[in-house]
């Protein structure tokens, strides 16, 4: 396999750059923007496949043409974004927020809040009159993720569902009245052995 000559990487629509620093030698990938002439450049292993190489480009959001570099475009030709931004403001938010559905705003908060204190037996734990969190959301033109994350920040935890608590009751009443069927049976039994 001393073909050195011929390399995967030739006639592709990107660039193979290797490079010597500091005695070492380092290859990087370039692609050109057809747009904007931007020049992406990632370092990879020289024995890197053509189609990984793309692949690369296309998880940072380049558009990609193994061939055609008319067809390379950059992310931001692609969205419209000025390539300006770098991609890290998005994940400088705080870890924190990721829980909350995106958009309330404080005021937002607090009107979800005022409506859940007037709706919601803190202490027991459940909504009153059949409403849930979709209810509200509904009552007030929110999305009900809004309104669970409200509900948690006010420490409003569902103890109990009224639902729940009318199916068990009639799970129990079902109980009692098949073993009041079953000592029924039971004494008919005995009464039969016995006579
Ligand atoms: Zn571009």
């Amino acid at each position: 396999m001393g073909e050195q000559m011929t390399s995967p990487h030739e006639n592709r629509s990107y660039r193979k750059k290797s490079t010597v620093i500091e005695g070492r030698y380092r290859t990087d990938f370039a692609l050109t923007c057809a747009t904007c002439g931007t020049v992406d450049t990632i370092h990879m292993d020289p024995v890197t496949p053509p189609d990984v190489v793309l692949s690369k480009f296309t998880r940072r959001g380049w558009a990609t043409d193994i061939r055609n570099p008319s067809a390379c475009v950059c992310p931001s030709c692609l969205t419209g974004k000025p390539k300006t931004m770098p991609p890290e403001t998005k994940s400088a938010e705080p870890e924190t927020k990721a829980e909350m559905p995106k958009g309330p705003t404080v005021q937002q908060l607090k009107r979800i809040a005022e409506h859940l204190r007037g709706c919601f037996h803190a202490e027991n734990g459940h909504y009153l009159d059949g409403q849930t969190d979709h209810t509200v959301a509904d009552a007030l033109g929110v999305p009900w993720g809004w309104v669970r994350a409200a509900r948690d920040l006010l420490g409003f935890t569902i103890k109990f569902d009224p639902e729940v608590k009318s199916i068990r009751d009639e799970i129990a009443a079902l109980a009692e009245m098949i073993l009041a069927l079953q000592s029924k049976l039971d004494a008919i039994e005995r009464r039969r052995t016995n006579g």
